[in-house]
């Protein structure tokens, strides 16, 4: 491995420590990462997954634990943007998962910048390591959330909607609901769904994230996503006093979660990110 970037992982490595010792807490599992609870939970929010994102936002505002949280929603077609969310409303009109890569960081700098101090952030690991580095930068006064999403892959926008239009003859931006779940990706259309194997749509994924070697967003306070959890249930991965803050009395049927299966599934995405890298190195 050339040393500039042998040099930039372990920079990245040190940087993970850092933010561990100053804001998680638990035991370090290898493919998990730093975290005191793991549990599967279903809420009375109608939702992805179990409505557990919406549902920690919402409960967040009330106990008035932030002030303003960060969300992707979708836009015209099938765009996504990150948006402020300050009221209960405003999480509901942004629920569901978008699969694109999505700036979320730049407007919490914004969000900083006109005097906001206690944000919660819904983002991917590789924004949820930038949402650290701002709040290192910020010190104490600035208080983050981040409730993070597992994330194996994002798609490319054009090259998403070229290969739903030649595998399954659909107009990407007139899908409904897309979900990814269990290797299958399923968008709704009018009058049923339409779906394939996640692997058909490799060419549409975001070459950057083949590198990426996250899969349960180790930094975040509490991670949350589908694998691990029967269909309806969110896999919740606490990870902090600030996640155990938001998760306490959380309004939740709950049960245990298949950590075997999460722990595959962030063992692959970690070698997929081994070979990505040493592909560079040959090339
Ligand atoms: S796979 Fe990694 S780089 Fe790609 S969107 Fe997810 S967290 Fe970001």
């Amino acid at each position: 491995m050339p040393s500039k970037q042998a040099e930039n992982l372990k920079h990245k490595a040190e940087n993970e420590e850092k933010v561990e010792q100053q804001y998680l807490k638990g035991k370090k599992d290898e493919d998990l990462g730093v975290f005191c609870d793991l549990f599967s939970a279903k809420t009375g929010v109608e939702g992805q997954d179990g409505g557990v994102v919406s549902s920690l936002l919402i409960k967040g505002f009330r106990e008035g634990l932030f002030d303003a949280a960060i969300v992707v929603r979708r836009t015209e077609g099938y765009n996504a943007e990150a948006a402020v969310a300050e009221t209960a409303e405003d999480v509901l009109a942004a629920k569901g998962t978008q699969y694109l890569r999505v700036n979320v960081t730049k407007k919490l700098r914004e969000l900083i910048s006109e005097g906001k101090k206690r944000i919660a952030v819904v983002c991917t690991p590789c924004e949820a390591a930038v949402a650290r580095k701002i709040q290192q930068t910020n010190g104490r006064d600035c208080e983050i959330t981040i409730i993070g999403l597992f994330c194996f892959e994002a798609f490319n926008r054009e090259r998403l909607k070229d290969e739903l239009k030649n595998r399954l003859s659909v107009d990407l931006d007139k899908v409904g609901r897309i979900q990814v779940r269990q290797g299958r990706f399923t968008a709704q259309i009018e009058g049923g769904e339409v779906s394939c194997r996640v692997k058909d749509l490799d060419r549409a994924s975001d070459g950057a994230c083949r590198l990426c070697d996250d899969f349960v967003c180790r930094l975040a306070d509490v991670s949350v996503g589908s694998v691990g959890s029967r269909p309806g249930y969110s896999t919740m991965i606490v990870r902090s006093e600030v996640g155990e803050k938001l998760v306490r009395n959380m309004d939740a049927a709950k049960e245990t979660v298949d950590k075997q299966e999460i722990c595959r599934v962030a063992k692959f995405k970690k070698n997929r990110s081994k070979k990505g890298f040493s592909r560079l190195n040959k090339s």
